[in-house]
């Protein structure tokens, strides 16, 4: 791997600040997702060394409090700045090990960083409040504190930016972190992990454990020194985290699956919504929580608009994402490849037409032509559930009514689109959307500075804006009284 910094292609974990093996010395091996070789092989640690690491985040843990916001934010610019100035070598680590062009890599790692912008400064506005007392000779204040240890288990399809996600809210509320990233794709991790230490964290402040999900995964959930965690990923074990973390009461903010309807109106400029769709649905390979999962077309503009999809399908370009030009990479693995075929066998016997794709690419591998499927219905499964994958099934609809009770006929509420040139259109259904994100006109939703989460199977809490810190923050009231008394 021709990295400028071979340093950031680390093979140990960062537990209590010292770069560490397994206990057992076992390891697993994070492979290239486009040739399938392997990259290189990372510890596979499980309980023990997640509650050593848990020890030195909770000895860590008050002296970071203590720190004022503007010393853990200048530290987290640091770290903001050295992702920045290695990017080209971070990228390249995540295009190996997760598959996506280097193009999505780069924007991933940079939206990953506003949120570390963001927070650094948000940090210092987490006000409290002097409450009008209902007493006189009290008077009642609420605060806000760090919650404590914190912790966070991340998926593969954003390898950098999930963790710069929870991370970045976390330090800056004075909170220590420790990250168990997805084991298709460790390495991002461990190299935000270098960084992190080049920035100067204290001790303890920032770990990253790879290994066993479930061991790691109870470890945490298990442990009463944890007070919160922060997970995305699937939500069957979003929910067994859930149940887990109960004996603990901890704090849970849960980032899960999707089902994002995308609703194409007559009123649409068509040339728009083909164009974002496109980003919408094949970004990642369709392996993005927020990716467009159903198009909801109106009658009258149903076959123009799949043209036009079917034509800017056809640009895409599959391949080895460090090659210039590649715009879609392969699938995660054979489990995702071979489920692609799953759901178009099911929809096709129940009456669907494959406009285009709809077969593995001649490349080979876990690469998946471009899909375009029309005539779904609700009972099929490429309506029912988070593909997960360049399939972009087209739904008929004929009226507003109708477009938004088909929308909201799932149990997820991740994100939503909606595309009218019809303002008071826009309006209504955005409101009627039973969605935590609605795009209207619009597909790039994330950043630092909005709030981004679900409703219903999707999860709660919010991940970034100003709500974000809320999920590391516990509010304290606190009643001063006799001051009337002299
Ligand atoms: P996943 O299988 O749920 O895994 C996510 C993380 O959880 C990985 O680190 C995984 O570790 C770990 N994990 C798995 N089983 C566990 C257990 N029993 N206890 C503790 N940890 C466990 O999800 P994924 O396939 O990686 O990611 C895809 C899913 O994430 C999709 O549903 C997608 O929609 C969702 N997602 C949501 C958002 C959002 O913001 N809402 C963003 C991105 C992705 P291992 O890798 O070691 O198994």
């Amino acid at each position: 791997m021709q990295l400028k910094d071979s340093s950031l292609l680390c093979s140990s974990c960062l537990i209590g600040g010292a770069w560490s093996r397994s206990d057992s010395g076992e390891t697993f091996a994070v492979l290239n997702k486009t040739t399938g070789a392997e990259i290189c092989r990372v510890p596979n640690c499980g309980k023990a060394e997640t509650e050593r690491a848990i020890a030195a985040a909770d000895k860590a843990s008050k002296g970071w409090a203590a720190m004022t916001a503007k010393a853990r934010g200048a530290i987290l610019h640091k770290w903001h700045d050295l992702i920045h100035a290695n990017i080209d070598d971070l990228a390249l680590i995540l295009t190996l090990e997760q598959g996506k062009p280097l193009a999505e890599s780069k924007g991933e790692i940079i939206l990953g960083t506003t949120y570390i912008d963001w927070f650094a400064e948000e940090g210092r506005r987490a006000y409290g409040e002097i409450i009008p007392s209902p007493w006189a000779g009290k008077q009642p204040l609420a605060i806000r504190q760090p919650i404590g240890v914190s912790a966070a288990i991340t998926p593969w399809n954003f390898p950098n930016s999930m963790i710069t996600r929870k991370a970045a809210p976390a330090l800056a509320a004075g909170c220590p972190v420790i990250v168990k990233p997805a084991s298709a794709t460790p390495l991002s991790a461990l190299a935000l992990g270098v960084l992190a230490e080049r920035a100067g964290f204290p001790t303890g402040v920032f770990s990253v454990v790879t290994g066993d999900a479930r061991e790691i995964g109870n470890a945490l959930c298990q442990s009463s020194t944890i007070r919160a965690l922060s997970f995305t990923g699937s939500t069957p074990v979003g929910k067994t985290l859930m149940a887990q973390c109960a004996s603990t009461m901890k704090k849970l903010s849960l980032e899960l699956g999707g089902n994002a309807p995308f609703i194409v109106f007559k009123q649409a400029d068509l040339e728009h919504a083909a164009l974002s769709a496109i980003g919408c649905k094949f970004r990642n390979a369709g392996q993005t929580c927020i990716c467009a999962n159903r198009f909801l077309v109106e009658d009258a503009v149903h076959d123009a608009f799949v043209e036009r999809l079917k034509a800017e399908a056809g640009k895409i370009v599959l391949g080895d994402g460090t090659k210039p030009g590649v715009s879609q990479g392969p699938l995660i693995d054979a489990k995702a490849f071979a489920f692609m075929r799953t759901l178009l066998d099911d929809a096709v016997a129940k009456g669907a037409t494959i406009v285009c794709g709809g077969k593995p690419s001649a490349l080979g591998g876990n690469f998946f032509e471009p899909t375009i499927v029309t005539g779904v219905t609700r009972d099929m499964r490429l309506f029912q559930e988070e593909i997960f994958g360049p399939i972009a099934p087209v739904v008929r609809f004929s009226t507003e009514d109708e477009a938004v009770e088909l929308a909201n006929d799932t149990p997820y509420g991740l994100a939503s689109y909606v595309f009218t040139r019809d303002l008071g259109q826009m309006w209504r259904v955005s409101n009627a959307l039973e969605y935590g994100l609605v795009g209207a006109n619009e597909v790039a939703l994330a950043s630092g500075e909005v709030p981004f989460g679900g409703m219903k199977d999707s999860g709660i809490g919010r991940e970034g804006g100003r709500q974000g810190l809320d999920e590391y923050m516990e509010t304290k009231y606190i009643l001063l009284g006799g001051l009337d008394k002299r």
